[in-house]
């Protein structure tokens, strides 16, 4: 894990040549590219298999940066980059004509945030412009939270992997909707939305449940967002929410992902994870990846026990909704 000049360089070499670049951050690793090169950004849609209709989250290394791809900047915006930058807070405005259509997916809008990895950081001040940075994966699979996830999905010629080391959050950035009222979270993630809602001084609307995949107590709100697939996360490995007794009956053929201390196997592989919410959020990925090496027949998901931290709600949510698109 080299960090010198002379990754970034090379690195800077690659964007600057239309090619792609994968980045750490604090959520999971990004597939970057100039998000201001409509080439370069096609080719970001082409390798990863993304349908046209999902826009991409453009990475500024700062409020700065930010208010260039936008066509304006609320003060409730600066504030929140204030707060939360560089992390895993994306804000959605209303695009600047400098943005590519094919990073908007033609809506007009665009989410922007400064990804909290120093690397990352002195790539995009180093570049100068902001770059595209969906999670570094297929469509549709489990995003990579080490170097080595992205070294197993594409090859070396296509991909340049600056390796930071394992992420530390584990799950994707809240994204939060500010083009027009009412502002709302569109996909629940490392940032809590109480955390938003301190700093603006108001309420803000809950993420999106996500479908009959997930318990019914498992979101708080329910406004539709553009740009949310059902299906998403998602294991190779046919994946569904279980509990400690149907593991605890499984046998060999089956792979399970648990988190109760005493959890306990009549056949079943285990793969443990910690009670913690923030721990339990960066290890998921690594897990999900883990079960799909395993090649067993099924993936049994303990569903979180009741009775958490309030503090830890709002992760909780964010991981019940990466839980729930998991599953379906
Ligand atoms: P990913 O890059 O895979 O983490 O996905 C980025 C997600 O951010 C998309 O799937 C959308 O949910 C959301 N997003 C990105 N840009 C916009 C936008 N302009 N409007 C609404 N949602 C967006
Ligand atoms: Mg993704």
């Amino acid at each position: 894990m080299s960090h010198g000049p002379e990754e970034i360089a090379l690195a800077i070499a690659r964007l600057r040549a239309g090619g792609l670049v994968a980045f750490p951050t604090e959520t999971v690793y990004g597939l970057g590219a100039d998000a201001f090169s409509v080439p370069a950004v096609r080719r970001v849609f082409e390798i990863k298999g993304r349908p046209e209709h999902n826009p991409l989250i453009v990475h500024v290394s700062g409020p700065e940066m930010g208010a260039s791809v936008v066509s304006s900047w609320p003060r409730e915006a600066q504030r929140l980059a204030e707060a939360f930058w560089p992390g895993p807070l994306s804000l959605v405005l209303p695009a600047s004509s400098r943005v590519p259509r094919e990073v908007t997916a033609g809506a007009g809008t665009v989410a922007v945030r400064a990804p909290g990895h120093p690397l990352t950081l002195a790539l995009i001040e180093a570049f100068g412009l902001p770059l595209v940075g969906p999670s570094a994966n297929r469509s549709g699979g489990v995003s990579p939270t080490r170097a080595e996830h992205v070294r197993a999905e594409f090859n070396e010629a296509d991909v340049l992997v600056l390796d930071g080391g394992p992420c530390r959050g584990g799950i994707e950035s809240t994204v939060l909707w500010l083009a027009d009222e009412p502002w709302r979270v569109l996909r629940p993630g490392l940032v809590s939305v109480s955390a938003i809602e301190g700093v603006l001084g108001r309420p803000v609307a809950g993420p999106v449940a996500p479908g009959e995949g997930a318990p019914a107590d498992a979101m708080t709100g329910a406004l539709p967002g553009p740009g949310l697939m059902a299906r998403h996360y998602a294991p190779r490995t046919p994946a569904s929410i279980s509990d400690r007794t149907q593991i605890a009956a499984a046998g060999a053929d089956t792979v399970a992902i648990v988190m109760s201390p005493d959890a306990t196997s009549g056949g079943a592989r285990l793969i443990r994870l910690p009670t913690d919410a923030p721990g339990y959020a960066r290890g998921l990925y690594d897990a999900l990846r883990s079960a799909d090496d395993l090649g067993a027949a099924r993936l049994l998901i303990e569903w979180p026990p009741r009775g958490r931290p309030p503090a830890e709600a709002d992760l909780w949510c964010a991981i019940y909704d990466r839980l729930g698109r998991a599953t379906r």
